[in-house]
C-alpha cells in the first residue's frame, strides 16, 4: 500500500468557476455536437440572407442553440478550437465598411480621374491628328470623320488604325485598358474602393470524426460518473483548477470533494481518451498535478486503455485506472447510497460515541487494528474506519491519546511515521485534554485532522 511520494500537506484550493453564461451555452453547444455525432444533423451550412444584420444565417444551429446568428458563429468556432468540428470554406462575402451591408455592387470607373462616366467599345487613332476616340465619335452618314480634325478617314493601317475595344473617359478623355473596380452599396449608397472593402469568409462546419469516442464518453458516462459522486456526497467540480504547493495551478478534469466529519476527502480525477493506448507521459503528468496539489485519490479514466508500462506505472503510483467498462460496472453495480443524513460537525466525546459516528457513515470500525506497514513492522492503529463508497475505498487511521498534560509532538509524529508505513494517507488525531503547540503544527502540515477534548467522558 505504499506510495512512493511522501503525503503533502496543503488543501486544493478550488479556483473560480467561469460565469454561469458560458456554462450555459457549453451546454447547448453540447447538445448540438451531440446531435451531429448521432448524425442527425449531417453538417451546418449558412444560408445567405442579406434581410439579417450578419448577412447570413445557420438555422439549424440557432434553432438548436437558441441564440442569434453572431453568438452562433462564435460559439461553432469555440468548437473548432476544442477540436470538435471542423471548419470548410464555403464563400467569401464583401461588406460595406460603412453599414456593414453584403448588398454591394461592383462599378467599373476611370483609373486617371475616377469618374464613373466610362464608355466601352471600339477605339481608333487618326494618325494625322493624333486624336484618340471610340468609334461612336467618329460615325457621321455612314462615313469615319474625325471629330477633331473633320478629315474623313480612309484606310486603316494608313491615316488611322484601330487600337482594339477599350475604355474612354467622357470627363477626362483618358483612353485605357482596365477600370477601376468600386463598390456601391445599395443600402447606404456609400462607393468603396476595392482595397477597403471588408471580405469576409463564411464556412459550413462538421463533426471531427477523429473526436468521436473522447465525445461519446464525455456525453455519457462522464455524466453519470459525475452524478454517482454526487449521490454520495461529493461536491463535484468539472475542470477544477487546483493550486498545487510548487505554486503552478493545475486543470482537474474532475475534482470531487468530500467532508464526512473526520477527515475531508478529495479524489482527483483524469480522464484521458485517445485513439491509442494511452503512454507513460499522460499517466505521468496526472500523477504529478495530483501529489503537488495534495491529493492521493487518484482515478484515471482512459479510453481506450493503458500502455503496459503505463498500467504498471498507475499501479504502482495508487491510481485507480478505470476503462470505460469498468466504469460502467462500477456505476451500474456499485450499491445504492446510502442517503447520508446531514448532521452535526463530529465532536469527540468518548471512543464509543466516535465508533457510533462512524458506524453510522457506513463505515467498517476496527479497533487496536494490527497491519503491516512496507517496512515490514506491524503497527497498531487505535481506530481504522473502512468505507468503500463504489469507486474508492477510504481508510482512515484514527489514533487516540489521552493524557494528564497536553499530547507532545513525539506521540504525533509516531502516529503519522505509521499511518505513512501502512499507507494510509487519511488521518485524524483525538488529544485528550490538547495537542502541545508544536504537536499542533506538525499535525496541520501532516494534514491530520486533530480533535481535541478536555475530558474523556467515562465511557458506556
Ligand atoms: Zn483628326
Ligand atoms: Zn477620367
Ligand atoms: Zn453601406
Amino acid at each position: 500500500m505504499a506510495e512512493v511520494n511522501k503525503p503533502i500537506n496543503n488543501n486544493p484550493e478550488v479556483a473560480e468557476t467561469p460565469p454561469p453564461t458560458t456554462e450555459g451555452e457549453n451546454e447547448k453547444a453540447m447538445k448540438l455536437v451531440a446531435e451531429m455525432l448521432t448524425e442527425k444533423i449531417i453538417d451546418i451550412r449558412p444560408q445567405l440572407d442579406y434581410a439579417t444584420e450578419l448577412g447570413f444565417v445557420y438555422p439549424v444551429a440557432e434553432q438548436i442553440l437558441g441564440v442569434k446568428a453572431e453568438k452562433v458563429v462564435s460559439i461553432l468556432d469555440s468548437l473548432v478550437d476544442k477540436g470538435l468540428l471542423s471548419r470548410n470554406f464555403f464563400e467569401r462575402l464583401l461588406r460595406c465598411p460603412q453599414c456593414r451591408s453584403l448588398n454591394l455592387r461592383p462599378t467599373t470607373h476611370c483609373p486617371k480621374c475616377g469618374s464613373g462616366d466610362i464608355a466601352r467599345g471600339r477605339v481608333l487613332e487618326h494618325l494625322v491628328c493624333g486624336y484618340v476616340g471610340l468609334e461612336d465619335e467618329f460615325v457621321a452618314k455612314g462615313r469615319y470623320i474625325c471629330p477633331k480634325c473633320k478629315v474623313e478617314l480612309r484606310t486603316i493601317g494608313s491615316d488611322y488604325q484601330s487600337l482594339g475595344l477599350l475604355r474612354k473617359c467622357h470627363d477626362c478623355d483618358e483612353v485605357f485598358n482596365i477600370p477601376v473596380i468600386k463598390w456601391r452599396c445599395l443600402k447606404c449608397s456609400s462607393l468603396t474602393a476595392e482595397d477597403k472593402v471588408i471580405e469576409a469568409n463564411i464556412y459550413s462546419y462538421n463533426f471531427n470524426e477523429a473526436k468521436r469516442s473522447w465525445l461519446e464518453f464525455e456525453l455519457k458516462p462522464k455524466h453519470q460518473l459525475i452524478e454517482f459522486l454526487r449521490e454520495r456526497g461529493y461536491e463535484v467540480t468539472e475542470n477544477a483548477t487546483v493550486k498545487g504547493r510548487s505554486g503552478a495551478e493545475h486543470k482537474i478534469d474532475i475534482l470531487a470533494t468530500r467532508d464526512n466529519g473526520i477527515v475531508t476527502y478529495n479524489i482527483a480525477i483524469g480522464i484521458e481518451v485517445a485513439g491509442d493506448a494511452i503512454g507513460l507521459g499522460e499517466i505521468f503528468d496526472f500523477d504529478d498535478k495530483a501529489y503537488d496539489s495534495g491529493i492521493h485519490d487518484k482515478i484515471l479514466v482512459v479510453v481506450p486503455g493503458l500502455h503496459r508500462e503505463a498500467e504498471k506505472f498507475a499501479s504502482q503510483q495508487r491510481i485507480k485506472v478505470l476503462e470505460v467498462r469498468d466504469l460502467e460496472t462500477v456505476l451500474t453495480s456499485a450499491s445504492q447510497p446510502a442517503k447520508e443524513v446531514k448532521r452535526e460537525p463530529f465532536k469527540f466525546e468518548s471512543k464509543s460515541k466516535l465508533i457510533k459516528y462512524l458506524k453510522q457513515s457506513g463505515y467498517e470500525v476496527k479497533e487496536n487494528a494490527r497491519l503491516k506497514g512496507r517496512s515490514g513492522a506491524e503497527h497498531e492503529i487505535d481506530v481504522l474506519a473502512t468505507k468503500d463508497d463504489g469507486i474508492v475505498i477510504h481508510h482512515i487511521a484514527i489514533g487516540i491519546e489521552v493524557a494528564a498534560e497536553p499530547i507532545g509532538l513525539d506521540r504525533v509524529f509516531d502516529f503519522d511515521d505509521k499511518a505513512y508505513d501502512i499507507g494510509i494517507l487519511d488521518k485524524a488525531f483525538i488529544a485528550v485534554p490538547g495537542l502541545a503547540p508544536e504537536a499542533q503544527q506538525f499535525a496541520q502540515r501532516q494534514k491530520i485532522r486533530v480533535f481535541e477534548a478536555k475530558t474523556l467522558e467515562p465511557s458506556s
